[in-house]
């Protein structure tokens, strides 16, 4: 070993211990912040799926694959660190000796090779990246830049480290090639062979570039372990397991969407007959309240603003994006855990169960932290502002876009629960339909008794469960289907399609209320149990003795649809819930309806967020649509799983939207700016929204917002009096 060998092995080992230290260092510190959170049992079952889906989502990088060209650059860099850690292994060979390689597999060919290109595509890759967020980065349009708020110099930092870490990994070798010490042959290694043409002939070369490598690598490692927060650096660690544990690794689609989960505290469901606040914990009102899930999901967060970009809230001028919610819950985690970590926080009657003295020896900084609200303005220190709480329509777009599988909706509703149950603090006027549901089972309070009215005028007999017992569906109405007078148009297209193709159908009639869905959306739990709970002893009734597979409910509005699909399961009913887009294009593929007269002028179809994104039906309205008007569709630029919320979701419906642009009349612009006269909904709250977007537009007599069922009906029965014509009598 020379003098510069002995310079450069001491100064290598010198900046290695000191990074292995701070590392180890960092990661007990990260680990003992998730610990913070409470208990999630559910998210250790099914190990061998879990691995699975977190084997495929990264290896094979599916979900940051949709953004292809960021996601193959991804990919590469991805790749590239993983296997190129071997050659920052190598480096420490040849700090001691500028000819030295790694045992066994230093000498082979095949490690050569693929080093050699995986480097090649790194390096393109990194490029790639550092162009793409040099393009992006937040300019003057402010709400356009996908980095808007995302900590810019980190992701400088990183993409800098990596490119020189490259860079130096063809220099080793390109020294090793002009001092005639390199292995491989030229096909196999070309760049290196090329570096190494215009190097000197120095012998020393290599031990000193591998020192240079080594000491950017120790660099990053450093940096990142004194900023455990740097999100856009620990999530090559914190994926993995972010992925692992993710809700539903069952479930083929891949996102972190699926039905709400029930209020929990210390990790069990909670039962309101028995629960009390002064010992149970309802919703999120500290940090510490998340789960580890929570906890884990604001540590992983890259800052790639992938969310941000596709949120209504966000794109029409809310205070709200999910990105900057995440970094929000992230930086006040880390910030507060001292304290935490110290014996610090507040019991649930908010007492302090620190000691005085515990107390007086704890960080200032993060007894400050610890004394902000969770949700506050800005003048009470607030870490949430409300008005960001209350600006998500829980669409699912940020879940839907996250690469790393972060539950953004879980947690907002997590925060609004308690400032509903605890705090009775939600926007005012949703205060209306919270009490209409509890004193009249439906959001815009109609009696009870006027739940039939739609079926008047039909021509035919629409049968109750009860009068029937061989029907194969029970129609599910729903609120909305049953007292909104658009939405009774689809109802009655719907029972009058059923009717023509041989369906045997019944519904509850007066039987049925509210499904819960905007109870629990805005955080009202205890509504949505209530509801829930009176909803799913009358369908076991309806179904009494039917196994699963013939417990079949047919529903016209998709929160509907997902909430008794996904979500009665978890008060114990289990039914095969379809949307009736679903059902009729099974009957006109089946022959039992026949489109025959094309519905001309044009249609777009606006995809609803609990029907796509949530549920990810997509194909069965755009098939009954192509039936309908023999033709294509003309799509948005904005669909299917990109597709713009409507802005009622979230019980947004039923708050007044004060703040931006609102976000239905952006969704009608792109609607229009298609030309066509027709769009398509598959709800009937996208109905209302986007009807009043067209007529806010002064559009109403040129474009019509019609249900896909509507559609249908007027190209099967052209001359009928249609099934859905405004005979029915208005809402009381
Ligand atoms: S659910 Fe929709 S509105 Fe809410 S934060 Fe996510 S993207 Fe924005
Ligand atoms: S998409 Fe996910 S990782 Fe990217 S900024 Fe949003 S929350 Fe963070």
């Amino acid at each position: 070993m020379g003098s510069v060998q002995i310079v450069t092995t001491i100064l290598a080992a010198a900046i290695t211990a000191v990074a292995v230290w701070l590392a180890v260092r960092a990661v007990m510190k990260m680990t003992a912040v998730i610990r913070l959170g409470q208990p999630a049992p559910e998210r250790f079952a099914d190990k061998g799926a879990r691995t699975k889906k977190m084997l495929v989502e990264t290896v094979g990088h599916t979900r940051m694959l949709k953004w292809s060209v960021v996601g193959a650059a991804h990919w590469t860099v991805m790749v590239g660190f993983v296997v190129l850690s071997l050659l920052v292994l190598e480096a420490y060979f040849e700090v001691v000796t500028p000819t030295g390689g790694l045992p066994i597999i230093g000498s082979w060919t095949v490690f050569g090779l693929v080093t050699e290109w995986i480097g090649i595509l790194g390096l393109a890759g990194i490029l790639v990246l550092m162009a793409i967020r040099l393009r992006n980065r937040p300019g003057r349009a402010e709400n356009r830049s996908r980095f808007t708020g995302s900590t810019m110099w980190q992701g400088y930092f990183v993409e800098w480290i990596v490119l020189l870490v490259l860079i130096f990994g063809f220099v080793i070798r390109g020294f090793k090639v002009a001092t005639d010490h390199f292995e491989y042959p030229v096909w196999a290694t070309p760049l290196s062979h090329a570096v190494g043409a215009v190097l000197p002939s120095w012998e020393n070369g290599a031990s000193i570039a591998a020192l240079i490598k080594i000491a950017i690598s120790m660099t990053w490692l450093i940096v990142i372990s004194l900023n455990v927060t740097m999100g856009v650096a620990w999530h090559r660690f914190l994926a993995f397991p972010n992925i692992f544990f993710k809700r539903d690794p069952e479930k083929s689609a891949g996102s972190g969407l699926g039905p709400l989960r029930p209020m929990t505290s210390e990790g069990k469901p909670l039962d309101f007959e028995e629960a009390d606040p002064e010992k149970d914990q309802f919703g999120v009102a500290q940090v510490e309240q998340f789960s580890w899930k929570g906890l884990l999901d604001f540590s992983t967060c890259t800052e790639c603003g992938r969310c941000q970009s596709q949120c209504p809230a966000w794109n029409t001028g809310k205070p709200l994006s999910p990105k900057l919610l995440v970094l929000s819950l992230r930086d006040h985690a880390y910030a507060k855990a001292p304290y935490l970590l110290a014996g610090g926080g507040k019991d649930l009657t908010g007492e302090e169960k620190a000691t005085q003295a515990q107390l007086a020896h704890m960080d200032v900084l993060a007894l400050a932290e610890a004394d902000r609200p969770l949700i506050g303005t800005a003048e009470e220190g607030g870490v949430i502002d409300p008005d960001v709480l209350w600006s998500c329509t829980t669409c699912g777009a940020c879940v839907e876009q996250c690469p790393v599988d972060i539950e953004h909706v879980d947690h907002i509703v997590d925060m609004r629960r308690y400032q509903v149950l605890i705090e009775s603090s939600f926007p005012s006027e949703a205060g209306v339909m919270l009490r209409n549901l509890e004193n009249k089972g439906n959001p815009w309070g109609a009696p009870q008794n006027t739940r039939e009215d739609w079926t008047k005028g039909l021509g035919f007999e629409v049968p109750r469960v009860g009068e029937v017992d061989d029907f194969e569906y029970l129609f599910w109405v729903g609120c909305a289907g049953a007292f909104e007078d658009r939405a009774k148009k689809t109802t009655r297209a719907v029972a009058t399609l059923l009717n023509e193709a041989g369906v045997k159908f019944a519904i509850l009639g007066e039987g049925e209320t509210c499904s819960g869905d905007p109870a629990r959306r805005i955080g009202n739990e205890f509504v949505f149990q209530m509801l829930a709970q009176q909803n799913v002893e009358t369908l076991n009734e309806a179904f009494e003795g039917r196994e699963k597979s013939k417990r079949k409910i047919v529903a016209t509005c998709p929160h509907c649809f997902n909430t008794l699909g996904n979500e009665y399961g978890q008060l114990g009913g289990e039914f095969e819930v379809v949307h009736h887009t679903q059902l009729l294009a099974h009957l006109v593929s089946a022959g039992k309806l026949t489109p025959v007269q094309p519905v001309d002028g044009g249609v777009t179809y606006h995809d609803p967020c609990y029907l796509g994104r949530h549920n990810r039906v997509f194909a069965a309205p755009r098939e009954v649509l192509g039936d309908s008007i023999q033709g294509e569709l003309t799509e948005m630029p904005r669909n299917s799983e990109r597709s713009f919320c409507c802005g009622a979701g979230g019980a947004r419906m039923w708050m007044e939207e004060k703040i931006g642009k609102r976000i239905n009349v952006d969704r009608v612009e792109e609607a229009m700016s298609t030309g066509a006269k027709t769009i398509a909904v598959g709800c009937p709250f996208c109905s209302t929204m986007l009807n009043d977007g067209v007529n806010g537009k002064g559009a109403g007599e040129d474009v019509e917002v019609v249900d896909v069922a509507s559609v249908l009906l007027r190209s099967v029965k052209p001359d009928a009096p249609a099934g859905e014509k405004e005979t029915a009598p208005a809402a009381g």
